[in-house]
């Protein structure tokens, strides 16, 4: 029998993919492994969002090779889509999938197909279902939409995934019952462009809607979602939902409107504003995330400090920072200004500290009140879960009360690999 061994780069929408590939492997013949075990046959889903992914893959595929050099490689995802002329020649890499192609793996590995990747432009437009069941069971990222039909200036993704298209209600519903039978306990929808969900007409609050007549349904978050497809009757009906979660991850990228505007994002500071407003003056409670990029050409001192001042002037609860990376074949690839790499590294490490602060302000704010926690893992004595508002807690527990959302009192608030947690205490 085969051992086969899976790693995802990326998004959350990476990582139900490869669930769903993992899954379609038959187990009579095939063994799935960890990554870390020696296997014959590494699957690695791929990123294209920026340089770090790429780095990622060609460290995994050294990282194989030192276990067995003879492994054969299969690099496949969005990274493959764009691509594939680069991935040829990274040593020890067998086969190369693009996203239409990723699918049907087992076809290639079985009828010992060369080396293979689809044409660039034979994009993707078949909609695939996915959902992720992780080894613990706690969680599923469940996908509801691929694609997008943004056009933002430094991103590939459109050019590796194709155009916005959704799954059917129908068939989320089902999957989201296929999940709750596995005994998962919370389901985060995601998706590229997930407010741009549209099946027949349908849109993402009819969505929403539906999801939550679903009785067994305890917990469920919405992943990231564009500040102007988060409409106000969006936000008003999550505050009302018994299932949806507080929590938001709206990018925002730039506090600069002329940044923005190069970015040709859909949005100006002033909308951003009034969406957070928005959802902190009707849930108070909301932890709100949100993504920056920073050293976007042309983005010199007066306009970072736009993006540091917004920043610190609104109730953000944690920022992801990410390193602008001129990406090939989009619009911000040949822009002039480019931004040194001192000073784009500066400019994170002061946003990272300004994540870090903000996450301690939200967390602290809770010292003292009781909340829901999903717990998820066991290190040591202490057991890890989120909070409904995404916090990170943790508390002295045995492996029982894994997969349980158990009351809980938040006491003391911790550093632990530099990540802000706070210690709590069950409730009787
Ligand atoms: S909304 Fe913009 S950044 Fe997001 S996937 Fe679409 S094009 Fe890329």
């Amino acid at each position: 029998m085969k051992k086969i061994a899976f790693f995802t780069i990326g998004c959350k929408l990476n990582f139900s993919e490869t669930s769903i590939i993992s899954k379609s492997f038959n187990k009579k013949k095939y063994k799935i492994v960890d990554f870390k075990d020696y296997a014959d046959i590494y699957v690695i889903n791929t990123c294209a969002v920026t340089h770090k992914a790429e780095k990622d893959l060609k460290y995994k595929v050294k990282y194989i090779l030192k276990k067995n050099n003879n492994a054969f490689i299969i690099a496949l995802g969005c990274y493959s889509q764009i691509e594939k002329n680069k991935l040829y020649k990274i040593k020890g890499i067998n086969l190369v999938l693009g996203n239409d192609k990723k699918f049907n793996i087992i076809d290639y590995i079985e009828k010992k197909k060369n080396i293979y990747s689809c044409e660039l432009f034979t994009l993707p437009n078949e909609y695939k279902d996915a959902y992720s069941i992780e080894k613990n069971r706690t969680r599923s990222f469940l996908k509801i939409q691929d694609g997008c039909n943004y056009k933002c200036s430094y991103c590939t993704i459109p050019l590796a995934r194709g155009l916005s298209r959704s799954n059917s209600i129908k068939n989320i519903i089902k999957n989201i019952y296929n999940i709750l039978n596995k005994g998962i306990k919370e389901i985060v929808l995601t998706g590229v462009n997930i407010g741009d969900y549209k099946y027949k007409n349908k849109d993402f609050l009819c969505l929403i809607k539906e999801i939550e007549k679903i009785k067994k349904l305890k917990r469920i978050r919405i992943s990231s979602i564009e500040p102007n497809l988060l409409k106000d009757n969006i936000i008003k009906f999550i505050s009302k939902s018994k299932k949806f979660l507080n929590h938001f991850h709206i990018p925002l990228q730039s506090g600069s409107d002329y940044i923005l505007k190069k970015m040709r994002r859909r949005y100006l500071t002033k909308l951003y504003l009034n969406k957070i407003n928005k959802i902190k003056s009707i849930i108070p409670d909301a932890c709100i995330g949100s993504d920056v990029i920073v050293g976007f050409p042309g983005e010199n001192n007066k306009y970072f400090m736009e993006t540091y001042n917004l920043i610190k002037s609104i109730k953000l609860s944690y920022l992801h920072v990410f390193s602008f990376s001129p990406r090939k074949n989009t619009k911000a690839f040949k822009m002039k200004n480019k931004i040194d790499n001192n000073i784009i590294k500066y400019r994170s490490k002061i946003l990272r500290k300004i994540s870090n602060l903000k996450t301690r302000l939200f967390y602290k704010s809770f010292l003292g009140t009781k909340r829901k926690v999903l717990f998820e893992n066991k290190k040591n004595d202490w057991i890890y879960g989120y909070t409904d508002n995404y916090i990170k807690v943790k508390i002295k527990g045995s492996k029982k009360n894994i997969n349980k959302i158990i009351n809980v009192m938040l006491e003391k608030i911790e550093n632990e690999n530099n990540k802000n947690i706070i210690i709590g205490k069950i409730l009787k």
